[in-house]
């Protein structure tokens, strides 16, 4: 039972950080004129980018603990896909606020706690 409902949290874990990917993608694919013809249509670009993204989170192995992948310490990430998706980040980042504000002050509020780990853990060193 607890193995099931394991899966089941895992799951809307990856779903729920597979949204907040495609809207920052969606966002910064639109806002930066990108031939996406149509909206909620991704230039090809941004759609291959995406489908890079689920692939990650569908085979992250910190998923059960992690928080969102610009937190992460390993970034399993393509040199050339980490930066594609560091300015995917930096353009829709605060214009999340507008868009998905819940998602985008949790993604926030993780983001900044990461720092502030990593700060204390290179003090410590
Ligand atoms: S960057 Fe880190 S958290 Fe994101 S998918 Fe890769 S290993 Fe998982
Ligand atoms: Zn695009």
């Amino acid at each position: 039972m607890k193995n099931k409902m394991n899966t089941i949290s895992l799951e809307s874990k990856r779903k729920e950080e597979k949204a907040l990917i495609a809207s920052m993608i969606g966002i910064y694919c639109k806002g930066n004129g990108h031939d996406g013809k149509h909206e909620g249509i991704l230039c090809p670009e941004c759609q291959a980018l995406l489908s890079y993204a689920y692939q990650k989170i569908d085979k992250c192995p910190f998923m059960e603990t992690k928080t969102f992948c610009s937190t992460c310490t390993v970034h399993c990430y393509r040199a050339d896909m980490q930066e594609q998706i560091r300015r995917v980040m930096k353009y829709a980042g605060p214009r999340m606020l507008f868009v998905h504000p819940v998602p985008a002050v949790k993604h926030m509020i993780n983001t900044v706690a990461a720092i502030l780990k990593k700060r204390k853990e290179t003090r410590k060193e």
